[in-house]
């Protein structure tokens, strides 16, 4: 195993008149790893990248960089931030030079480099990211993707041994995304360590070795990306989603499907998985029930007693109003994004579920469940949550 080359330990700081944005910290980060911090907005992300390259000094606790505590004096950072390269998430924040060459050229300048050393490392940067031949352009006539790989060429022209990386594929469209992150593994294939942050979690499950995953200042947990996002309650804990590909595989064998192989990190892996199953298949005899409430038409006596009534089952809110009524209510939600799809794979599991909302979404909810119905041909049944007395003018009427 490589050898540790950035480590926390039991870190802390408070921004000036702000709140405590680290609150005891403690990991370690080896060399050639690829690491994704990830977490909601707000978690704590940046605060700690900053520390990696000594911008913000812990209040207390100690970083480490290569065994060594990180020294705070002009000459140590200096050192440090040629070995840890830091990549902003707006280019435009990074960018200052006039032109592209001028712009990758100023660490090296500042380095002391001399000028054939400048134009090999600004060449050989440049070349990296794809961008030989924008030497003369100004980079605010580039493209956000273009930008953000000069912003990259800057950092690598001082070739450092880490490169961190906030919000990489902030304001970049798929595909720039995905180049992007095609570069990150090509440099870490050649040996560098990478250390993004992210609160994306499809962008972070595939592509980290390790995934630490923050809430408040604080590591929620951290592991190899199947562990660190396999338990679905610590990853709504922190604020984040289920990987779809891992949804799928706990929903696969929740059904009793046999799985083999390990669990998917990229559709072909799921295809892996797929190719096990038919042989087999195992169906739930009857189908779950899917409640609907409209909480504006229920001032909250009916629905807690109805709750009572049906403990433990798995409920969903959609929508502010709802989720503020389960919040006033002290109704727990198991599920807060991808409702009506979640509720649909517990009755297909033959579990109830109830999901709270509001106005035209409950329509929703009816029209995605039939649509589900057309396509398959599994029809789930649905019902509005009403009181009894409703349910009797209901059954008057008809009568
Ligand atoms: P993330 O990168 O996960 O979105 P940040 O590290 O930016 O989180 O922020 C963590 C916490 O620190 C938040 O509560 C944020 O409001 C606060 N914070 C960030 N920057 C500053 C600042 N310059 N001054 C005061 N508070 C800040």
């Amino acid at each position: 195993m490589s050898s540790i080359i950035l480590e926390a330990r039991d870190i802390r700081y408070r921004y000036p008149r702000g709140m405590e944005a680290i609150c005891g910290i403690s990991f370690h980060i080896r060399k050639k790893e690829k690491i994704a911090l990830v977490g909601p907005n707000g978690a704590g992300k940046s605060t700690l990248l900053t520390m990696f390259n000594g911008m913000i000094r812990p209040d207390s606790g100690l970083m480490l960089f290569d065994n060594q505590p990180i020294q705070y004096d002009t000459a140590s950072l200096r050192m440090l931030r040629k070995r840890v390269g830091f990549v902003l998430q707006n280019p435009d924040r990074q960018i200052i030079a006039p032109t592209v060459y001028q712009d990758v050229a100023f660490g090296p300048t500042n380095l002391g480099y001399s000028e054939t050393e400048i134009k090999e490392a600004v060449n050989q940067a440049l070349r990296h990211v794809g961008l030989e031949g924008f030497e003369r352009r100004p980079p605010h006539q580039l493209s956000g993707g273009e930008k953000k790989r000069v912003a990259i060429a800057g950092v690598l022209a001082m070739d450092p041994d880490v490169l961190v990386f906030d919000e990489p594929t902030s304001g970049l469209d798929p595909s720039g995304s995905e180049d992007i992150m095609e570069l990150l593994d090509e440099l870490n294939h050649e040996g560098k360590t990478i250390i993004i942050s992210t609160h994306d979690v499809e962008l972070a499950y595939p592509w980290a070795d390790r995934a630490i995953l923050m809430l408040n200042g604080k590591i929620l947990k951290e592991d190899i990306p199947e562990v660190a996002f396999g338990n679905p309650e610590s990853v709504r804990k922190a604020h984040l989603s289920l990987p779809t590909l891992l949804e799928l595989h706990m929903e696969l064998q929740k059904r009793g499907f046999l799985l083999k192989g390990k669990k998917p990190r990229t559709v072909l892996d799921m295809m892996h998985c797929i190719e096990t199953l038919f042989e087999n298949s195992k169906k739930p005899g009857r189908h779950g029930i899917i409640t609907v409430c409209n909480v504006d038409l229920d001032n909250g006596e009916y629905l807690s007693k109805w709750l009572s009534m049906h403990t433990g089952i798995c409920t969903g809110a959609m929508g502010t109003r709802a989720k503020q009524c389960a919040e006033n209510l002290k109704i727990h939600l198991d599920f807060t994004y991808g409702v009506i799809d979640k509720c649909i794979l517990k009755a297909l599991l033959g579990e109830d579920t109830l999901i709270l909302t509001t106005g035209s979404m409950v329509k929703r909810v009816y029209l995605r469940v039939d649509a589900y119905g057309l396509e398959s041909g599994v029809h789930i049944p649905v019902h509005p949550l009403t009181t009894p007395e409703e349910s009797n003018e209901k059954n008057e009427g008809i009568s």
